[in-house]
């Protein structure tokens, strides 16, 4: 018997974390960053996680990323339980179905922008490379910034870069987008306009999105709000 009954069918559900806890050690410290926490999201949502700093954000998209592992509870990725996957398996699984965006836009200075957001595409083994240039024209047209393909990030303005990181994100068209506080190194007027490019995004091609802030004045336009406060949900 369990207590909490998905609101979605199971087919449609992306992710699925049950009641994961995740603790960190720190000497004879310990942080307990999230303690029993369970979230279900469905094919084409547009969710964020909200919460003061400290609270787990970082550590909630870090274990649905498969990046970091609970100590106890599940993840399941489209009803696959990725952390008992051998290590290559879930890595393969990430580059082919998640997309992450991040705070300070963690773009290569080395690359420009056409190359940035091939990057993904080449890592992914299920996209033929003759599509990579498609992909990426119309991943950069889709948050409007064509006309900067063959800048270097240093020359774009932090609006602009994480345009190209979203671009980045959604060219080899994951199932999941990841964001951890997007916006929070951009003036107000920018990061409200990243949140409707992402929600334009989310609606146009599709794609589930997750992203997480402390910034509850961005909350407008977003459908779910996922609350979190010491490493539990709260409602
Ligand atoms: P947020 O992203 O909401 O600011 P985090 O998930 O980064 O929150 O952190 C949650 C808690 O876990 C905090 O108390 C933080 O100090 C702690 N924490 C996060 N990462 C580590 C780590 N690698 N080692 C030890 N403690 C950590
Ligand atoms: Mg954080």
């Amino acid at each position: 018997m369990t207590l909490t009954t998905p609101i979605t069918p199971e087919k449609d559900l992306i992710i699925s974390i049950q009641n994961v806890r995740k603790t960190y050690r720190l000497g004879e410290t310990e942080v307990e960053a999230l303690r029993g926490v369970s979230i279900d999201l469905a094919k084409g949502e547009f969710a964020a996680v909200v919460g003061p700093s400290g609270s787990g954000k970082s550590t909630l998209l870090n274990l649905i990323g498969t990046i970091d592992a609970p100590n106890s509870g599940r993840v399941l990725l489209e009803g696959k339980e990725v952390f008992k996957l051998p290590d290559d398996a879930r890595s393969r699984l990430r580059n082919e179905k998640i997309g992450f965006i991040f705070q300070s836009f963690n773009l290569i200075p080395v690359l420009n922008v056409y190359e940035n957001i091939e990057l993904p595409l080449v890592i992914n083994s299920r996209i033929p490379p003759q599509d990579y240039k498609k992909r990426i024209l119309a991943a950069l047209a889709d948050v409007d910034i064509s006309e900067y393909a063959y800048h270097l990030p240093d020359k774009l303005s932090g609006g602009q870069r994480q345009r190209v990181a979203i671009a980045r994100a959604l060219a080899f068209d994951p199932v999941l987008v990841l964001a951890d506080e997007p916006t929070a190194n951009l003036d107000s007027v920018t990061a409200h306009k990243i949140i409707d490019l992402m929600l334009d995004l989310n609606q146009k091609r599709k794609v589930t999105f997750l992203f997480s802030t402390h910034d509850e004045k961005l909350m407008n336009r977003v459908k779910r709000i996922i609350r979190i406060q010491d490493g539990m949900l709260v409602s």
